[in-house]
């Protein structure tokens, strides 16, 4: 879309699941009657994410849930032919904690399968349901790896407190594993409280803080470690998202923090920053040999 042959500066990144896959109320799946209640808000909302990336040409990465690709085929062939990488966000959103490896295989196959069926190309890119949230996760990138996937983009050991953070490497940045599987881990800052957090990843800071300050990560990001991934939801630009009943008090509460400002916040984002998708932000990663095969 632009004639500059420098790749974007960060990644833009939309897990594209509905307002019902929330799973905090740690029920499962939410039932059919309850869904049916308000209907899917993914179409519209998801609809407005890609106007606004077209208004400037911004490319993004879409992790799609299997789920909502087939209930939305033509969601992923729009964002498809608009040049936007389509990654998986896998097929039902359970945490990989909750679940046994061999359920999480037969998921991500499925999830995989079915993009693939419906854009021709099997996705190479995935980000887990809830991310993958410190070293107890991390058995999932082995799964990930087996599926077929090239990279990984979901590790955000969070920790609201001081001290040590368990870092796949001694930095902050991408990390290539032995089985050959990229992990583009989402961007972690220390701060000067001595706390490690994700200023620059989008989601709650981008909701709830002046645009000021994720705006500030992620220029300190970009010249201490590199791209910063950055995030957000469908649902996060829809003031009117409802919660599945039974959900905590304090997740609603959560959530619901400035959701009204930002589709702003990213239109003004994508204009201060060059975004582009994965691919084509770590295309020199991606675009090197796996270990085990030198020189394929
Ligand atoms: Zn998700």
């Amino acid at each position: 879309v632009q004639p500059n042959a420098r790749p974007p500066e960060n990644a833009l990144t939309i897990d594209v699941e509905d307002w019902f896959h929330d799973g905090s109320r740690r029920l499962g799946p939410a039932r059919p009657a309850e869904i049916s209640s308000v209907g899917p808000r993914v179409e519209r909302n998801l609809g407005a994410l890609l106007d606004l990336l077209a208004e400037n040409g911004t490319r993004a990465t879409l992790f799609f849930l299997g789920e909502v690709a087939r209930a939305h085929p033509a969601l992923l062939l729009r964002a498809r032919a608009e040049g936007h990488e389509i990654g998986c966000h896998g097929d039902q959103h359970l945490p990989v904690a909750e679940r046994a490896r061999s359920e999480l295989l037969a998921d991500l196959r499925r999830a995989r399968e079915s993009i693939a069926d419906l854009i021709g190309d099997a996705p190479r890119g995935f980000r887990s349901p809830c991310f993958l949230r410190g070293p107890e996760d991390l058995w999932a990138l082995e799964v990930i790896s087996e599926v077929g996937f090239a990279y990984d983009s979901s590790y955000m050991p969070l920790r609201y407190r001081r001290g040590p953070v368990p870092l796949l490497a001694a930095h902050f940045g991408p990390v290539r594993l032995p089985t050959g599987l990229w992990e583009f881990p989402l961007p972690l800052t220390r701060i000067a409280t001595g706390h490690v957090l994700p200023c620059a990843a989008g989601g709650f800071a981008l909701r709830a803080l002046p645009l000021s300050f994720t705006v500030r990560h992620i220029e300190r990001f970009n010249r201490c470690v590199g791209p910063a991934v950055v995030y957000t939801h469908p649902w996060e630009i829809d003031p009117g998202s409802p919660k599945l009943p039974g959900t905590p008090a304090v997740v609603r509460a959560f959530n619901r923090l400035g959701r009204r400002g930002v589709a702003d916040k990213l239109r003004q984002l994508v204009a201060r920053f060059r975004f582009g998708s994965i691919a084509e932000v770590f295309a020199d990663e991606l675009g090197r040999s796996a270990p085990e095969h030198p020189g394929s």
